[in-house]
């Protein structure tokens, strides 16, 4: 009979606690996850780094029977299990990737309900065999993942995601749940109609990601601009677009001779490479991809801390879908777009290659609108968020460029403007900003020259000014809609408004953008943390994260190691109180992390800062408090620390651990004691004798055996092998 709804719920709180390791649910988690338990079909609609795994997930380990998860993106599949396989969650996935091996092993796993979460490529769960199999278990959930494609209108359309619908009939207790991070409601529709969703509920988050900064600067020279803002990112990850293979190969090769890790990435590398350079960004090898649009789809790296745009994206959407890749983690990540008129005439070029007039139309549309984007100077994030239809109740964001302008950045440019202006005026408002600025700061170009417009009055008059400066007032002219420009042939003309200026009816205000654009340093996190000891720690979790061969992301999030290393917990207890770190972790890497912390806080003469508020609830796990030091010991043995290190480190004698070792056997989890046996002094006929014993006269007491071995087997051992019997006749 199943459990009542609001049972359920708990039970998921408890998981999110204490599996995920997390305090709380985001927005709509809480509500997704309850809807799903009660087999109703939904439609989550949340951007990337939302949080939409969980909504499934977490079901899938209360439900009873199967969560199949339907995913597109082959290399995703592998990056969740293996997540999911740190947690001890029994998830494994088929798709044609796999050995014919490996796809046994894991078809005998799913037959022999020894899964929760099945991960799935389309075509395989299309597969008469998979549908047969299926078909045999109990399936409760089927989880629909990147369901936009199954829309035309959508930016990654997949046919066969069309024919999903057709298998609901054979999986009647199955509940669907539709998840996509597309806004668009044509697309949402489309979903709800071919999914052929029942009264599906429709949840929809907010597109904001607050975490992000957002930057635009004028592009000037952007290889140093793109230095500059390197410099302040040291040893973080990072995306950095451009519009061109050629412009990825060369940026490249420039950040690499200056000694950046970095890699390139576009749809002419060979798939080998591609995979490679992917690989070894994932894992923190290498830490900037300088790539085209082709990067990213497939990726989930959750610490990428900046992106960068070095050439314009195509419009919107893209920009929003590119910068959504950093910051995944909730951490402040950097995104930035140098944005330069010359890619303005660039793409417009490859629009005007497109045959289909309607399609040209709607990419021109769609240009114009990120050119307004990037040229206002108010606040990206309402613009943004505007653009999908979303409204932001705040007036000011404090997370994007125009924010943080303060008041006392903007003079009064009327002098500035009139110049500008009268210079539009003198040269017949058929030239663009460039032109114009080339003439007030007296320029010798050719272009100059032939025009003649080195004889005019305003020729030279803005040599104060340097050349950016003035590109940068010429933005905000257009901005205050004192000039309009032509889109066609970016020439300027002034307004009604300009010529209130220009007669000195009306003032201006602006901001005369210093030579240096500012790339504020963000910190990551509002927590003071331990930058030495973050480092340190960070470099057991690479070390671990090698040794498994999967990202250091699996092991911890940045988030955890930041809290680690601002609260300094002293226990296992405290540890558990740190965010994404829950019992199976714990257990896995606890001692690892606290033995660091230990020596770290000795070393400087530091003491734990826990605060007893952080600590998320435990339900049903009160004894926490009291069993520390047996649990810290055997996760310490368990995650493979040398027994030796271990005794130093909690000062004991080798019976003793063996006495924790045993209590937590009996009380927790399992142990591995074939590690002990290389302690053992008696010889081997001695030793088979013990365990005879152990057989005949009960594990109870030790003496009785020490005495019918004539006291020729020490103690020691005699708790080793007594140990070692306990573990084996229990596993039989
Ligand atoms: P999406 O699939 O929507 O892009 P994910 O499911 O990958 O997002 O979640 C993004 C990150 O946020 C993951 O690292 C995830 O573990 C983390 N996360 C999700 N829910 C929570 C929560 N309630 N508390 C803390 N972290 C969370
Ligand atoms: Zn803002």
């Amino acid at each position: 009979m199943p459990a009542p709804a609001s049972a359920m719920v708990n039970k998921a709180e408890q998981i999110l606690n204490n599996t995920f390791g997390y305090r709380s649910f985001r927005p709509l988690q809480k509500e997704i996850i309850r809807t799903v338990l009660s087999k109703k079909d939904s439609l989550v609609i949340m951007p990337t780094g939302g949080g939409k795994s969980l909504c499934y997930q977490i079901p899938a380990l209360i439900f009873d029977g199967l969560t199949v998860v339907v995913s597109p993106l082959i290399s995703l599949m592998k990056d969740q299990v293996e997540q999911l396989h740190e947690l001890d969650i029994k998830a494994v996935f088929l798709n044609s990737s796999l050995s014919q091996e490996e796809y046994r092993i894991n078809v005998n796993q799913i037959k022999s309900n020894n899964v929760d979460l099945l991960y799935v490529a389309p075509e395989t769960l299309l597969m008469e065999r998979t549908l047969n199999m299926l078909s045999n278990l109990s399936v409760d959930c089927i989880t629909i993942d990147e369901a936009h494609c199954i829309s035309e209108w959508g930016h990654d359309f997949r046919p066969v995601y069309r024919q999903i619908a057709g298998i609901r009939p054979r999986f009647r207790d199955a509940t669907v749940m539709a998840l996509t991070a597309t806004a668009t409601p044509r697309v949402q529709d489309d979903i709800i109609k071919n999914l052929k969703l029942k009264n599906a509920k429709k949840f929809i988050a907010s597109f904001n990601r607050e975490n992000l900064y957002l930057q635009i600067i004028p592009k000037n020279n952007p290889l140093s601009q793109t230095l500059e803002f390197l410099e302040k990112h040291p040893n973080q990850s990072g995306i950095i677009y451009c519009f061109s293979r050629r412009q990825v190969d060369e940026l490249a090769e420039d950040l690499q001779y200056r000694g950046y890790s970095v890699r390139p990435y576009h749809a002419g590398l060979s798939d080998s490479d591609r995979k490679l350079f992917q690989e070894e960004f994932i894992k923190d090898d290498v830490q900037i991809i300088v790539a085209t649009i082709a990067f990213g789809m497939g990726i989930n790296k959750p610490n990428v801390r900046f992106v960068v745009h070095y050439d314009l994206p195509q419009n919107i959407e893209a920009y929003y879908q590119q910068i959504g890749r950093a910051g995944r983690d909730g951490l402040r990540a950097n995104c930035l777009l140098l944005f330069g008129y010359g890619d303005i005439r660039k793409i417009n070029y490859f629009i005007d290659q497109k045959e289909d007039e309607k399609e040209r139309q709607i990419a021109k549309l769609h240009l114009d609108a990120l050119i307004r984007f990037a040229e206002s100077y108010n606040c990206r994030r309402i613009q943004l968020l505007n653009y999908f239809g979303e409204k932001y109740n705040k007036e000011n964001c404090g997370m994007c460029d125009n924010c943080s302008v303060e008041q006392k950045d903007l003079t009064d440019v009327t002098v500035e403007a009139q110049k500008f202006l009268s210079c539009i005026k003198r040269t017949g408002e058929l030239y663009g900003a460039m032109h114009i600025v080339d003439v007030l700061r007296g320029s010798k170009s050719q272009k100059v020259i032939d025009k003649n417009h080195h004889q005019l009055s305003t020729y030279g008059i803005g040599k104060d000014l340097s050349k950016q400066q003035w590109l940068t007032l010429a933005q905000q002219f257009i901005q205050k809609n004192l000039i309009i420009k032509d889109l066609e042939f970016g020439s300027l003309k002034i307004t009604d408004a300009g010529y209130e200026v220009l007669k000195g009816l009306r003032t201006v205000s602006g901001k005369l953008q210093t030579e240096q654009p500012d790339f504020a340093e963000q910190p990551v996190s509002d927590l003071k943390f331990d930058k030495e000891l973050f480092e340190m720690l960070r470099k057991k979790r690479k070390e671990i994260a090698d040794s498994l061969g999967i990202p250091p992301y699996a092991i911890f999030p940045d988030k955890t190691l930041i809290e680690m290393a601002t609260y300094l917990p002293q226990n296992g207890d405290e540890l558990l109180g740190i965010h994404g770190i829950g019992r199976v972790k714990m257990n896995k890497y606890g001692y690892r992390f606290l033995k660091i912390i230990h020596s770290y806080c000795q070393q400087k003469g530091i003491e734990g800062r826990f605060v007893k508020h952080r600590r998320k609830r435990h339900r049903h796990d009160s004894s926490l408090m009291k069993k520390r030091k047996y649990e810290l010991v055997a996760e310490a043995y368990n995650s493979g620390v040398p027994v030796e290190e271990i005794l130093s480190e909690y000062k004991m004698k080798f019976e003793r651990l063996i006495v924790h070792l045993r209590k937590y056997k009996n009380e927790k989890g399992n142990i591995n004691p074939d590690k002990l046996l290389s302690y053992i002094e008696a010889g081997k006929s001695k030793q088979s004798k013990v365990l005879e014993l152990f057989e005949k006269l009960g594990t109870e007491f030790l003496r009785p055996v020490f005495e019918a071995m004539n006291e020729e087997v020490s103690f020691k051992d005699l708790h080793i092998l007594r140990f070692y019997f306990e573990c084996k006749s229990n596993s039989e």
